[in-house]
């Protein structure tokens, strides 16, 4: 079975449709919760399928440092190892040797680091980073690619961005197709159109199975970002899964859509429930606040998640002063539930072309936001 994107419903720039992959069907636009280490944090895969997640994000930065690459492999890929039998996308590790690794040194073939855990020296290059996602079993692997910092002046951010695109084509050569798998190149350029509209032309010239945009919410703002995508959904395929890295709170999501994007990953839903931060449908709560000590209402009425149709505020506000580790694992599992329903919602309101009047109502309906 063949890797691909068919688009069922447009509204505006947005559209709705199924990613079929070797590891089962991804309606999109899809949310990936981040699965770090072989774990969504604090979540069993059972909890995670329970929320309607489809398709999980593992990181190549931490599993080939530990447990490994090869012994993941010979323990039956990470599908196996982590008891989550769908789709799988694994980053390139690139972004994570740079805001992890210490003593890194990038040079125009990859890049030489040394675990944070240990010390120890590795070395990643396009192809060794295509090999381990090959050996982790992904089914969509991401090319490797220097995640251009920011602030960048226009000529570091040209220099960036060539150095991504020639990964991109060694990547491409070091990816050894199979039915059903995929290779996605990465969009750099900082907030330059004329960087990003190159870049992306230098992918479409390669020929990936989708496109993502990177080098997004790394300080830049809503609004940059924004102006970023519209600067860049253009030049991309009009069939192709487009997949916005790293991004973000649930107002990113909803923005990114109405300007094209189909896929995300992103941290927030997974940490925020590790520190007490609640996405509802009402806005943003910290269950850490003393008002909630004696609130018998559910976290959000809104939501079929057990934190919210089982416990109460109370108890949350309870676990959560008492240190208890169900805190984090309830709250974790109703904010993927939080961006899941937001994600189905979305695709709902595409399909029936009322995506604006959706958007605007989802927002209205977040009065409240809490300080951390
Ligand atoms: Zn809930």
């Amino acid at each position: 079975m063949a890797f691909a994107h068919c688009i069922a419903a447009t509204d505006g720039s947005a559209r709705a449709g199924v990613l079929t992959t070797a590891h089962g069907d991804v309606p999109t636009p899809a949310f990936m919760p981040v699965g770090t280490a072989g774990t969504v944090k604090a979540m069993t895969p059972d909890a995670v399928r329970a929320t309607g997640t489809a398709i999980v994000l593992g990181n190549t930065y931490h599993l080939m440092l530990r447990p490994g690459a090869e012994r993941i492999a010979s323990l039956g890929g990470l599908h196996r190892f982590m008891d989550w039998p769908g789709p799988i996308l694994t980053d390139s590790g690139g972004f994570q040797v740079m805001s992890l690794a210490k003593l890194r040194k990038l040079d125009t073939d990859g890049v030489t680091f040394q675990s944070h855990l240990d010390g120890s020296t590795h070395r990643l290059t396009p192809a060794r980073s295509v090999e381990i996602q090959h050996l982790l079993d992904a089914t969509i692997t991401m090319v490797l690619d220097e995640c251009t910092p920011f602030p960048a002046t226009p000529d570091e951010a040209r220099a960036s961005m060539q150095l991504s695109m020639r990964w991109a084509e060694r990547s491409r050569a070091a990816f050894r197709p199979r039915d059903g798998y995929a290779l996605f190149g990465i969009v750099q350029g900082s907030v330059y159109p004329d960087l990003r509209e190159a870049s992306a032309r230098a992918l479409r010239r390669i020929g990936f199975d989708g496109y993502a945009i990177g080098g997004l919410a790394i300080g830049e703002g809503q609004a940059t970002t924004f102006a970023v995508l519209e600067a860049t959904v253009p030049h991309l395929p009009a069939d192709a899964p487009r997949y916005l890295m790293g991004v973000g709170t649930p107002d990113d999501l909803i923005g990114a859509v109405q300007r094209g994007v189909d896929m995300f990953d992103c941290v927030i839903p997974t940490r925020a429930g590790r520190t007490a931060r609640a996405y509802t449908s009402g806005g943003v709560f910290n269950l850490r606040n003393a008002r909630f000590a004696d609130d018998a209402a559910p976290l959000d009425p809104a939501c079929a998640c057990p934190a919210c149709t089982r416990h109460s505020r109370a108890y949350l506000h309870h676990l959560f002063k008492a240190e208890e580790m169900l805190g984090p694992m309830l709250l974790t599992w109703h904010n993927v539930q939080y961006y899941q329903d937001l994600m189905r919602g979305l695709r709902t309101a595409i399909t029936e072309r009322r995506l604006d009047a959706f958007a605007a109502a989802v927002r209205a309906g977040w009065a409240h936001e809490e300080s951390p």
